[in-house]
């Protein structure tokens, strides 16, 4: 949990243990910040991240061809073109290891457990090679567009990856539909490859981020902005101990109250936090009718809510990355490419410009 002060800055780098040292030299080996020209706008996304398989995809109540959507539409409305959009590499086993262990890996080459991860029963009843290809795949690919997303924050002051968001996943569990742990990892890549030391959570899906709260428990670099519905999935009472600033919202919260709150907690992470990062989790599951976020925000309190943290970062002039996360219903992949519209009609972001240097 990170100390409630900007004095977090001040804390002693982690011990520079065996592990650690192992952690840095696979950071540093890694493959997926690779240098991407200036022709490319920082929003990344492979056709790879939709999850296709015989149709069993259609049993989970998820969109999961939401990802590739969102870029159509964005292609459609002429605000991008197709060409300037990043591909990011697929996560390899040396980068999963940054965070999970050799165990937590192993277990993936079990179709049955991915089936509990992903709450899809059937995916229980395929070869795992099959499961690997058709579903494990496509999510190490958007762990890639996280973490590459990240460096182009960095560069460029924001990034957008339309995928990832794994946030109930942490180094030894998945859960939720989360394989493996995108924010996680990135922050750990940040701190090493960008020499950064305070990194800011801002959890805006409808779930409690439980993953990424247990795997910075006690990290005080980390500061975790937590906001969402305290009644449904995963109730994890340990890893709420682990928020910094939580705000529990009540089944059927509105929009109205939901923005107002909004304000009020990004004012208190501005007094409590100075992030050299901002990771946004951008769950679109708080839109109202959503089944599982059961929160009433209306498509434009969502486009707002993004506007919101887009500013906040932009007047503490900090890198932001955003990820798409929750939220699968037929409506989510429209009412995400309309809000990303939105910011770059603010010009909080822009998709258009393109230098002719490269
Ligand atoms: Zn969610």
């Amino acid at each position: 949990m990170a100390a409630a002060t900007a004095s977090a800055a001040a804390l002693p780098a982690s011990p520079a243990g065996d592990a650690d040292n192992v952690r840095r030299s696979r950071i540093l080996s890694s493959k997926l910040c690779f240098d991407v020209p200036l022709s490319k706008v920082p929003l990344v996304y492979s056709s790879s991240y939709n999850i296709t398989f015989l149709g069993i995809e259609k049993l989970h109540p998820f969109d999961s061809s939401k990802w590739g959507r969102v870029c159509d539409f964005l292609i459609k409305a002429g605000v991008l073109d197709k060409m300037r959009i990043v591909e990011p590499l697929e996560a390899s086993k040396d980068d999963l290891l940054v965070v999970h262990s050799e165990s937590y890996l192993k277990e993936l080459k079990s179709s049955l457990k991915v089936s509990i991860i992903v709450e899809v029963p059937p995916v229980a009843l395929f070869p795992n090679w099959l499961v690997q290809q058709k579903v494990l795949y496509p999510f190490r690919k958007q762990v890639g567009g996280t973490i590459l997303s990240s460096k182009l924050a960095m560069e460029r002051g924001w990034a957008i990856n339309v995928g990832g968001g794994f946030h109930h996943c942490s180094a030894n569990e998945g859960g939720g539909f989360c394989v493996y742990a995108d924010i996680t990892l990135c922050i750990q890549f940040a701190f090493v490859r960008f020499n950064i030391s305070r990194a800011m959570i801002i959890d805006l899906d409808a779930h409690q981020g439980n993953g990424h709260e247990k795997d910075f428990a006690n990290d005080g670099r980390v500061y975790i902005l937590d906001m969402y519905n305290a009644g449904i999935y995963p109730l994890d009472y340990e890893a709420r101990r682990y928020i910094d600033q939580k705000v529990e919202l009540v089944t059927g919260t509105k929009t109205e109250d939901y923005l107002a709150q909004l304000d009020k907690a990004l004012e208190v992470a501005k007094t409590n936090f100075d992030p050299e990062l901002i990771v946004y989790n951008a769950g679109t599951d708080i839109l109202e009718g959503d089944p599982l976020g059961r929160l009433k925000i209306s498509p434009e309190g969502v486009a707002m809510r993004d506007e919101k943290v887009f500013r906040f970062a932009k007047e503490i002039n900090t890198p932001l990355l955003m990820l798409t996360s929750g939220g699968y219903m037929k409506s989510s992949a429209r009412v995400i490419s309309d809000s990303i519209i939105n910011l770059a009609q603010k010009n909080l972001i822009d998709l258009s410009r393109c230098p002719s240097t490269s």
